[in-house]
């Protein structure tokens, strides 16, 4: 179980590896991804690998790693609903932005489990916060689905996406070649019925090929994200969530077909990002 959360992150920890590798630190994150795929952990290696002064290896016994993992290190804190409580209240978020001052010259990580749990006043406190970040405060947001945080609070971090992901089998690759030519080429000519009824032939209807295949770009976009430059991975990030959407609005009344169309155009605009991840 452990091995797998931990496979299925690699694209994370590599893109936090190049950030202190290249000193390009931000001041906030946001990481989705469903409950028990190993957020928090994440969080900690990353932690871990701005403190700790012998290379952060896993397994690391020196000072800071080992405070780090006991929870009492004095630049790592984890948040969350106060005991007995369901929602994370505003003081809790108080106490975040006060340390921001408080820590001024000294590095802090502030890790926020399930922020979609802050109340509507203590997601207003934490966006001041965001809007003027001081020093080395680093503050991670973890949530399952950005869905119901505050828009401009997703907009202020960088996001990283995480999800299972799957083997492909045969049929799934060729699937995979025909979607990549169809965004290579553009929309164009494409219809989208003819590729719906063409890609995943094990699929039991249009609405599971269409979500297979917006899973097929939410991969490509997440096996590119550990190496773009940064100035492109607003773009990635932003098709990503656009992918996420369109998945939603699946489960509402939306044609399949029109969303295939969507995300297939989606995918041509980021499509020189994505390239180098489709050939698998
Ligand atoms: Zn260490």
């Amino acid at each position: 179980m452990m091995d797998q959360a931990s496979s299925n992150n690699e694209h994370v920890s590599e893109y936090f590896n190049k950030a202190v590798e290249k000193g390009r630190v931000s001041h906030a994150y946001l990481l989705a991804g469903p409950a028990g795929c190993g957020k928090t952990g994440l969080c900690l290696d990353f932690a871990r690998s701005l403190f700790c002064g012998e290379g952060a290896q896993p397994g690391c016994q020196c000072a800071q790693c080992r405070s780090i993992e006991h929870g009492n290190h004095a630049g790592v804190t984890l948040y969350g609903p106060q005991e007995g409580k369901s929602i994370i209240d505003i003081d809790t978020i108080r106490e975040v932005c006060s340390r921001s001052h408080y820590r001024r010259d000294h590095t802090f990580i502030a890790i926020i489990e399930g922020a979609e749990r802050m109340s509507n006043a203590a997601a207003n406190a934490l966006l001041k916060t965001l809007e003027e970040p001081a020093g080395d405060f680093i503050i991670i947001l973890t949530v399952a689905s950005t869905g119901n945080l505050l828009p401009t609070i997703v907009s202020r971090c960088h996001r990283l996406y995480l999800g299972a992901r799957q083997e492909s089998s045969p049929t799934q690759q060729e699937a995979g070649a025909a979607l990549q030519r169809l965004v290579q080429a553009g929309w164009g000519t494409g219809d989208p019925r003819k590729i719906l009824s063409e890609m995943f032939p094990d699929a039991e209807n249009s609405r599971e090929r269409a979500q297979a295949i917006l899973s097929l770009l939410l991969e490509w976009s997440r096996c590119r994200i550990e190496s773009v430059a940064p100035a492109d991975l607003d773009a990635l990030t932003a098709f990503q969530e656009e992918l996420l959407s369109l998945r939603r609005s699946l489960d509402g009344n939306v044609s399949a077909e029109l969303v295939v169309e969507q995300a297939v155009k989606q995918a041509h605009s980021v499509g020189g990002l994505l390239t180098s991840a489709m050939v698998r």
